[in-house]
């Protein structure tokens, strides 16, 4: 199966340079790029791609505009938000609009890689700094006690927490504290692939589609520190 690939930014290399890692996967396609949030339906509506990944700052039409309208009439094609900005305001309207991920552009390529296949398979991906960020709103909005509350905290817990084991539990800790698959392994010295396996059974044990969700669960019942 290929995951068919469009590319909305309107710095050219720096597409260039996306497109280049993309087209290193064998089951990716990029299958085009545009400029600007305006040309996004046009090339949807051509191409019909799974993934669209796409800048906030365009110059006429900005990326959160274009994701609102394009997850509406297509939400076959889901967009990965791919920017600079990290601060909730941003994140938080971008979720809303129906982005199924939120990228920042000082990732590395692995994590881009990982993230298109994620979406693609229906789940969603965070930059790490991104979710501790929306952690802490989640945390101020709790402490204000308003009604403004995030859906994250109907999400409903079908598995108690003792399933998991001893090192998930670290693993989990370390996920809320916004670390990246690297840095946990390089704070539990594992290797980043047996990361990847623990919070693959944590995620699978807490019931919960992605690691965003599984830190949001884990801090609404106090499995975790904020720390
Ligand atoms: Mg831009």
């Amino acid at each position: 199966m290929t995951t068919k690939i469009v590319i909305i930014d309107d710095h050219q290399l720096f597409r260039e340079g996306v497109k280049r890692i993309l087209d290193f996967e064998n089951s990716f396609d990029v299958v085009a790029e545009g400029d600007d949030g305006s040309e996004a339906m046009g090339l949807v509506e051509t191409h019909r791609p799974d993934v669209v990944i796409m800048d906030i700052n365009m110059p006429n039409t900005n990326g959160v505009e274009a994701t609102r309208l394009l997850t509406e009439k297509y939400p076959e094609s889901k967009v990965i938000i791919l920017s600079i900005h990290d601060d909730e305001n941003y994140v938080t309207h971008a979720l809303k609009t129906g982005a199924s991920g939120y990228l920042l552009k000082e990732m590395d390529a692995d994590a881009l890689v990982e993230a298109v296949k994620v979406v693609a398979d229906g789940g969603s991906y965070l930059h790490p700094k991104v979710t501790h960020n929306l952690v802490n709103e989640y945390r101020r909005l709790a402490s204000e006690g308003t009604n403004n509350r995030s859906t994250y905290m109907q999400v409903e817990i079908r598995r108690p927490l003792h399933l998991l084991t001893r090192r998930e539990c670290e693993v989990l800790q370390l996920l809320a504290d916004g670390k990246s698959n690297r840095g946990i392994g390089e704070a539990l010295y594992i290797s980043e692939k047996t990361v990847k396996n623990h919070v693959s059974n944590i995620l699978q044990k807490m019931n919960v589609n992605d690691r965003t969700q599984a830190v949001v669960v884990a801090i609404k019942n106090g499995w975790v520190e904020v720390r």
